[in-house]
């Protein structure tokens, strides 16, 4: 979509530190990061965030997860621990519209989140 920051990471119009990609998904260091590992899992294709998936989404929405899941093991951080986070719309602080996994992990996390 024109003019959506995160459209043009995945076209590689926009540098950042991407730690894996295929051609469904790209994934890459947060600019801010909030853990030691902080990395956004993103699809290529634009979806505004979790209210916008539709049925059609049901195998990226799912890929999303499994990419997560192999990059916090390329990250070494499978096994002490990490959390995924999804934020949709202004209540949980949802500042890019396109839909992305926060994957966080390195350091100790609190619950509930702020
Ligand atoms: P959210 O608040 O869930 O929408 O998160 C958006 C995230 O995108 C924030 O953690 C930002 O630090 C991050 N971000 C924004 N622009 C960039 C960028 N160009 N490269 C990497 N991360 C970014």
């Amino acid at each position: 979509m024109d003019g959506c920051i995160f459209c043009k990471i995945g076209k590689r119009e926009i540098e950042s530190m991407v730690v894996y990609e295929d051609k469904d998904v790209i994934v890459f260091r947060d600019i801010n990061p909030q853990a030691p590992v902080h990395i956004l899992v993103i699809p290529k294709k634009h979806v505004a965030g979790l209210n916008d998936i539709t049925a059609d989404d049901q195998m990226l929405a799912g890929k999303l997860i499994l990419v997560a899941q192999k990059v916090a093991r390329q990250e070494k951080i499978s096994e002490s621990g990490y959390r995924l986070v999804i934020n949709s719309g202004e209540d949980a602080g949802q500042a890019v519209q396109h839909l992305h996994v926060h994957l966080l992990g390195g350091r100790r996390m609190k619950w509930p989140p702020g």
